[in-house]
């Protein structure tokens, strides 16, 4: 028997498997045998290394909870088989998938690694090789007692691995498209892969996989800006089947002084729905209590989603609306740290 890591990557589909259509130009996806062709370097890692296939795969942009779930099916089924598992993903929608993995995947303990690129695996300066060999030599990683150095799931991309429900795609042309908000990188990977373990979720033995597939999405984002309209808001926030609001607001979690605005709010949190708070700003985190006019949204029942990215707090809202907590618990939930996504 060897005793080689193994992998199992599961392509989802993205730029970094994509071809160029010679008619009109965009790029499509093409079949996973296609990309292990354009990186024979693969052959050379000494990891045993499998693949599965969505069929068709995707451009992210079509990513949905479904197929949330199938990953996480996937990943269930093969559980015990795999060291370690690397998906194949578009960048645009990767951290909202990193971050409901991150959920929907409880107690993980082996490492869940997802990257993609900005150009495609066949192109000369593609980024692509780069982070596809080195996403399978994090997820192949052991300790010297044979633990996994990552068990839990992260974004690799550019050299930098981050924690997936911490990351936002801040360009969509640089390599580096990919930050970590507030949280520190759990490696770099420069000439050697540096692990600052630190950062990286403890192994605890004995912890079983629960996996987790129920989702409701019928939540908005709602972003505010100077001259926001009263009529507008308030049928997008009364509107019924909106369980849940992500709620964008300027710094540390303020709003405007506007007495419409903190009734609507009001009125929507007595009729049970969710309202997060999530500042604008990159880095940093929401205190309603700080300023005014933060704390009259605190009076009106809206909740700190803290250091959340959006990703994060937007699948954590949909992944507890699914379950169907009481909405207590919810709110509860929501302001504490599941997965690493909020400081604590
Ligand atoms: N539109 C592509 C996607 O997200 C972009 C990429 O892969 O970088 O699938």
């Amino acid at each position: 028997m060897d005793n080689k890591a193994s992998i199992l990557i599961i392509y989802t589909g993205g730029t970094i498997g994509m071809i160029q259509n010679a008619e009109t130009g965009a790029l499509e996806s093409f079949n996973f045998d296609h990309l292990l062709k354009h990186v024979p370097e693969l052959k050379h890692l000494n990891i045993n290394i499998d693949a599965i296939t969505f069929t068709p795969p995707i451009d992210s942009s079509d990513m949905e909870p479904a197929l949330w779930s199938r990953i996480v099916e996937i990943i269930e089924k093969n559980y015990e088989r795999y060291d370690g598992f690397v998906i194949l993903h578009g960048t645009d929608t990767m951290s909202f998938t990193a971050s409901a993995l991150s959920f929907m995947l409880e107690d993980l303990m082996k490492p869940v690694i997802l990257t993609g690129s900005q150009l495609p695996i066949g192109a000369l300066r593609t980024d692509g090789k780069e982070n596809l060999i080195t996403a399978i030599e994090i997820a192949a990683a052991k300790n010297a007692d044979g633990t996994p150095v990552v068990p839990e799931v992260c974004v690799f991309f550019h050299e930098k691995l981050m924690r997936g429900n911490r990351t936002t795609k801040v360009n969509s042309e640089s390599f580096g498209a990919f930050h970590s908000n507030n949280y520190p990188l759990l490696a770099m990977a420069g000439t050697d892969i540096q692990f600052y373990t630190r950062n990286i979720r403890k192994y605890i033995p004995g912890l079983k996989l629960k996996a987790h597939h129920e989702y409701n999405s019928n939540i908005i984002i709602f972003s505010l800006f100077p001259g926001i309209q009263k009529e507008v808001v308030e049928r997008l926030i009364g509107e019924k089947d909106v369980k849940g609001i992500i709620f964008r607001t300027y710094g540390a979690g303020n709003a405007p002084q506007k007495k419409w605005l903190v009734d609507a709010l009001s009125k929507a949190t007595a009729e049970g729905k969710i309202i997060v708070n999530i500042t604008q700003c990159a880095g940093g985190s929401v205190h309603m209590e700080r300023y005014e006019t933060g704390l009259q949204l605190l009076e009106a029942g809206v909740i700190s989603g803290k250091d959340s990215t959006v990703e994060a707090a937007t699948t954590k809202l949909m992944y507890l609306l699914g379950k169907n907590l009481p909405t207590e618990e919810i709110r509860r939930r929501m302001s504490i740290s599941f997965a690493g996504e909020i400081s604590e």
